[in-house]
Protein backbone atom coordinates (compact mmCIF):
# COMPACT_ATOMS: atom_id res chain seq x y z
CA UNK A 1 0.00 0.00 0.00
CA UNK A 2 1.38 3.21 -1.47
CA UNK A 3 -0.25 6.76 0.39
CA UNK A 4 0.35 9.80 -1.85
CA UNK A 5 -0.60 13.01 0.58
CA UNK A 6 -1.11 16.26 -1.31
CA UNK A 7 -1.71 19.40 0.20
CA UNK A 8 -4.59 21.75 -1.85
CA UNK A 9 -3.35 25.30 -1.09
CA UNK A 10 -7.01 26.20 -0.86
CA UNK A 11 -8.19 28.76 2.29
CA UNK A 12 -8.86 25.23 4.45
CA UNK A 13 -5.63 23.74 4.27
CA UNK A 14 -6.82 20.37 2.96
CA UNK A 15 -5.10 17.74 2.20
CA UNK A 16 -6.14 14.63 -0.45
CA UNK A 17 -4.95 11.47 -0.23
CA UNK A 18 -4.30 8.41 -3.21
CA UNK A 19 -4.28 5.10 -1.48
CA UNK A 20 -2.53 2.75 -4.35
CA UNK A 21 -2.03 -0.83 -4.49
CA UNK A 22 1.51 -1.25 -6.21
CA UNK A 23 0.65 -4.70 -7.05
CA UNK A 24 -2.55 -4.40 -9.21
CA UNK A 25 -2.19 -0.53 -9.98
CA UNK A 26 -5.53 -0.21 -8.22
CA UNK A 27 -6.34 3.39 -5.76
CA UNK A 28 -8.45 5.00 -3.48
CA UNK A 29 -9.09 8.22 -4.09
CA UNK A 30 -9.84 9.76 -0.42
CA UNK A 31 -12.14 12.82 0.15
CA UNK A 32 -10.80 14.25 -3.38
CA UNK A 33 -11.17 18.04 -3.94
CA UNK A 34 -9.29 18.70 -6.85
CA UNK A 35 -10.65 15.93 -8.62
CA UNK A 36 -8.41 17.17 -11.46
CA UNK A 37 -5.72 16.31 -9.38
CA UNK A 38 -6.20 13.06 -8.09
CA UNK A 39 -6.14 12.36 -12.30
CA UNK A 40 -3.14 13.88 -12.80
CA UNK A 41 -1.10 12.29 -10.13
CA UNK A 42 -2.95 8.45 -11.04
CA UNK A 43 -2.07 8.87 -14.23
CA UNK A 44 1.88 9.58 -12.90
CA UNK A 45 1.70 6.82 -11.10
CA UNK A 46 0.12 3.93 -13.39
CA UNK A 47 -2.73 3.64 -11.13
CA UNK A 48 -6.52 3.23 -12.35
CA UNK A 49 -8.88 4.76 -9.36
CA UNK A 50 -11.66 2.03 -8.94
CA UNK A 51 -13.07 3.66 -5.28
CA UNK A 52 -13.79 7.14 -3.84
CA UNK A 53 -14.50 7.83 -0.11
CA UNK A 54 -15.69 10.10 1.49
CA UNK A 55 -14.76 10.42 5.61
CA UNK A 56 -17.88 13.03 5.83
CA UNK A 57 -20.30 15.19 3.87
CA UNK A 58 -18.18 18.67 4.22
CA UNK A 59 -18.21 20.33 0.74
CA UNK A 60 -14.31 20.49 1.00
CA UNK A 61 -14.30 16.92 1.37
CA UNK A 62 -16.49 15.42 -1.84
CA UNK A 63 -16.13 18.44 -3.89
CA UNK A 64 -13.82 16.44 -6.31
CA UNK A 65 -16.43 13.34 -6.55
CA UNK A 66 -18.07 14.18 -9.79
CA UNK A 67 -14.53 14.91 -12.04
CA UNK A 68 -13.28 11.68 -10.43
CA UNK A 69 -16.15 9.57 -11.00
CA UNK A 70 -17.05 10.53 -14.95
CA UNK A 71 -13.36 9.58 -15.17
CA UNK A 72 -13.11 6.40 -13.78
CA UNK A 73 -16.09 5.07 -13.34
CA UNK A 74 -15.47 4.48 -9.40
CA UNK A 75 -18.56 4.56 -6.97
CA UNK A 76 -18.99 6.50 -4.02
CA UNK A 77 -19.17 4.92 -0.41
CA UNK A 78 -19.25 6.83 2.85
CA UNK A 79 -21.08 6.16 5.62
CA UNK A 80 -24.26 4.53 5.78
CA UNK A 81 -25.52 7.84 7.72
CA UNK A 82 -23.72 10.18 4.95
CA UNK A 83 -26.34 8.62 2.29
CA UNK A 84 -28.77 11.24 0.75
CA UNK A 85 -26.00 14.23 2.24
CA UNK A 86 -23.43 13.04 -0.56
CA UNK A 87 -24.82 12.95 -3.84
CA UNK A 88 -24.33 9.39 -6.30
CA UNK A 89 -23.11 8.00 -3.11
CA UNK A 90 -23.54 4.17 -3.58
CA UNK A 91 -22.77 2.58 -0.49
CA UNK A 92 -23.07 3.25 3.01
CA UNK A 93 -20.24 2.16 5.15
CA UNK A 94 -20.71 0.78 8.63
CA UNK A 95 -18.38 0.52 12.07
CA UNK A 96 -16.34 -2.81 11.38
CA UNK A 97 -16.77 -3.00 7.46
CA UNK A 98 -13.51 -4.33 5.62
CA UNK A 99 -12.72 -2.43 2.15
CA UNK A 100 -10.60 -4.26 0.02
CA UNK A 101 -9.09 -3.21 -3.13
CA UNK A 102 -5.96 -5.35 -4.36
CA UNK A 103 -3.44 -5.42 -1.27
CA UNK A 104 -5.08 -2.77 0.32
CA UNK A 105 -7.18 -3.56 3.78
CA UNK A 106 -9.15 -0.47 5.20
CA UNK A 107 -11.40 -0.87 8.31
CA UNK A 108 -14.17 1.54 8.77
CA UNK A 109 -14.20 3.14 12.06
CA UNK A 110 -17.59 4.48 12.85
CA UNK A 111 -16.34 7.92 14.60
CA UNK A 112 -19.23 10.95 14.79
CA UNK A 113 -18.53 14.16 16.37
CA UNK A 114 -17.27 16.55 13.88
CA UNK A 115 -20.43 15.44 11.85
CA UNK A 116 -22.52 12.20 12.73
CA UNK A 117 -21.96 10.93 9.87
CA UNK A 118 -18.01 10.99 10.28
CA UNK A 119 -15.50 8.02 9.69
CA UNK A 120 -11.98 6.83 9.59
CA UNK A 121 -10.07 4.11 8.28
CA UNK A 122 -7.56 2.38 9.40
CA UNK A 123 -5.52 0.27 7.90
CA UNK A 124 -4.13 -2.72 9.84
CA UNK A 125 -0.32 -4.01 10.58
CA UNK A 126 0.09 -7.05 8.37
CA UNK A 127 2.21 -8.33 5.63
CA UNK A 128 2.34 -5.01 3.75
CA UNK A 129 2.06 -2.42 6.23
CA UNK A 130 4.97 -2.05 8.84
CA UNK A 131 2.55 0.13 11.15
CA UNK A 132 -1.17 0.62 11.61
CA UNK A 133 -2.43 3.95 9.24
CA UNK A 134 -4.71 5.85 10.62
CA UNK A 135 -6.51 8.08 8.18
CA UNK A 136 -8.78 10.45 10.15
CA UNK A 137 -10.71 12.63 8.81
CA UNK A 138 -11.59 16.18 10.65
CA UNK A 139 -11.69 14.07 14.13
CA UNK A 140 -7.97 14.51 15.08
CA UNK A 141 -5.12 16.71 13.49
CA UNK A 142 -1.98 16.92 14.35
CA UNK A 143 -2.11 18.48 18.01
CA UNK A 144 -5.91 19.08 18.31
CA UNK A 145 -9.31 17.69 17.59
CA UNK A 146 -11.72 18.57 15.23
CA UNK A 147 -13.98 21.47 15.33
CA UNK A 148 -17.59 20.61 15.93
CA UNK A 149 -19.71 23.62 15.15
CA UNK A 150 -20.87 22.85 11.67
CA UNK A 151 -23.20 19.86 12.88
CA UNK A 152 -21.22 18.56 15.33
CA UNK A 153 -21.70 17.23 18.64
CA UNK A 154 -18.35 17.58 21.19
CA UNK A 155 -19.67 14.67 23.66
CA UNK A 156 -20.07 12.57 20.42
CA UNK A 157 -16.68 13.60 19.35
CA UNK A 158 -15.13 12.69 23.02
CA UNK A 159 -16.55 9.33 22.90
CA UNK A 160 -15.47 8.76 19.46
CA UNK A 161 -11.84 9.58 20.72
CA UNK A 162 -12.24 7.21 24.19
CA UNK A 163 -14.30 4.52 22.03
CA UNK A 164 -11.78 4.12 18.35
CA UNK A 165 -8.96 6.38 18.52
CA UNK A 166 -7.58 6.79 22.39
CA UNK A 167 -6.80 2.48 22.02
CA UNK A 168 -4.56 2.33 18.82
CA UNK A 169 -1.43 1.64 19.18
CA UNK A 170 1.60 4.23 19.56
CA UNK A 171 3.02 3.23 16.22
CA UNK A 172 0.00 4.02 14.51
CA UNK A 173 0.66 6.83 11.90
CA UNK A 174 -1.65 9.41 11.29
CA UNK A 175 -3.20 10.91 8.21
CA UNK A 176 -5.76 13.94 8.70
CA UNK A 177 -7.53 15.76 6.39
CA UNK A 178 -6.27 19.22 6.90
CA UNK A 179 -2.60 20.44 7.81
CA UNK A 180 -3.79 22.45 10.51
CA UNK A 181 0.06 21.49 12.57
CA UNK A 182 1.89 24.70 13.21
CA UNK A 183 -0.72 26.52 14.37
CA UNK A 184 -2.42 23.52 16.68
CA UNK A 185 1.25 23.31 18.13
CA UNK A 186 0.63 26.97 18.86
CA UNK A 187 -2.46 26.29 20.95
CA UNK A 188 -0.94 23.00 22.55
CA UNK A 189 1.80 25.53 23.80
CA UNK A 190 -0.68 27.81 25.05
CA UNK A 191 -2.08 25.15 27.19
CA UNK A 192 1.17 23.69 28.11
CA UNK A 193 4.16 26.40 27.86
CA UNK A 194 6.44 24.09 28.87
CA UNK A 195 5.93 20.88 26.84
CA UNK A 196 9.29 20.46 25.39
CA UNK A 197 7.88 18.03 22.58
CA UNK A 198 5.05 20.72 21.46
CA UNK A 199 8.27 23.20 21.13
CA UNK A 200 10.42 20.97 19.82
CA UNK A 201 8.43 20.39 16.53
CA UNK A 202 6.97 23.61 16.72
CA UNK A 203 10.64 24.52 15.34
CA UNK A 204 10.87 21.72 13.71
CA UNK A 205 8.31 22.34 11.37
CA UNK A 206 8.27 26.13 11.11
CA UNK A 207 10.00 26.28 7.71
CA UNK A 208 7.95 23.37 6.40
CA UNK A 209 6.21 23.53 3.43
CA UNK A 210 2.78 21.80 3.63
CA UNK A 211 3.38 19.25 1.48
CA UNK A 212 6.77 18.67 3.53
CA UNK A 213 4.91 18.52 6.86
CA UNK A 214 6.02 14.91 8.94
CA UNK A 215 3.65 11.68 9.06
CA UNK A 216 3.39 11.72 12.73
CA UNK A 217 2.83 8.65 14.76
CA UNK A 218 -0.51 8.50 17.54
CA UNK A 219 3.10 7.61 20.01
CA UNK A 220 4.35 11.36 19.06
CA UNK A 221 0.78 13.00 19.41
CA UNK A 222 0.32 11.91 22.89
CA UNK A 223 3.27 13.82 23.90
CA UNK A 224 2.05 17.07 22.64
CA UNK A 225 -1.89 16.80 21.49
CA UNK A 226 -3.66 18.44 24.46
CA UNK A 227 -6.53 16.38 23.34
CA UNK A 228 -4.68 13.15 23.99
CA UNK A 229 -3.48 14.26 27.25
CA UNK A 230 -6.35 14.92 29.35
CA UNK A 231 -4.69 13.16 32.40
CA UNK A 232 -2.14 16.07 32.11
CA UNK A 233 -2.02 17.95 35.50
CA UNK A 234 -0.47 20.88 34.26
CA UNK A 235 -2.95 21.58 31.99
CA UNK A 236 -6.01 20.48 34.10
CA UNK A 237 -4.37 23.34 36.56
CA UNK A 238 -4.43 25.68 33.69
CA UNK A 239 -7.89 25.24 32.77
CA UNK A 240 -9.29 25.94 35.75
CA UNK A 241 -7.58 28.99 35.63
CA UNK A 242 -10.57 29.85 33.04
CA UNK A 243 -13.10 27.14 34.07
CA UNK A 244 -13.08 27.36 37.96
CA UNK A 245 -15.87 25.08 38.13
CA UNK A 246 -14.37 22.10 35.85
CA UNK A 247 -15.06 18.93 36.43
CA UNK A 248 -12.93 16.19 37.23
CA UNK A 249 -13.50 14.22 34.41
CA UNK A 250 -11.76 13.77 31.37
CA UNK A 251 -14.25 14.52 29.34
CA UNK A 252 -14.71 17.80 30.96
CA UNK A 253 -11.18 18.19 30.13
CA UNK A 254 -11.68 17.22 26.11
CA UNK A 255 -14.59 19.71 26.20
CA UNK A 256 -13.20 22.83 28.13
CA UNK A 257 -10.38 22.48 25.37
CA UNK A 258 -12.43 22.51 22.68
CA UNK A 259 -14.35 25.49 23.76
CA UNK A 260 -11.71 26.89 24.16
CA UNK A 261 -9.50 26.23 20.71
CA UNK A 262 -13.06 27.18 19.24
CA UNK A 263 -12.03 31.07 20.02
CA UNK A 264 -8.08 30.42 19.29
ZN1 LIG B 1 -15.31 18.73 7.94
ZN1 LIG C 1 -12.42 19.35 6.53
Amino acid sequence: MKILRRYMHNRLGNFNYLIGCEETHQAIALDPLDGQQMLDLAQQQGWQIKLIINTHEHHDHIEGNPVVAAATGAPIWAHENALGNIPNQARGLKAGDLIELGSIRLKVLFTPGHTPVHLCLLAEADGHNAQPILFSGDTLFNACAGNCFNGGDVDTMYDSFVSQLMPLPDETLLYPGHDYMKNNLGFALSREPDNSDARCWQQAVADTEHDDMPVMTLGQERLYNPFLRLHSEKIRARLKQEFPHLGEGDRDVFKALRALRDQW
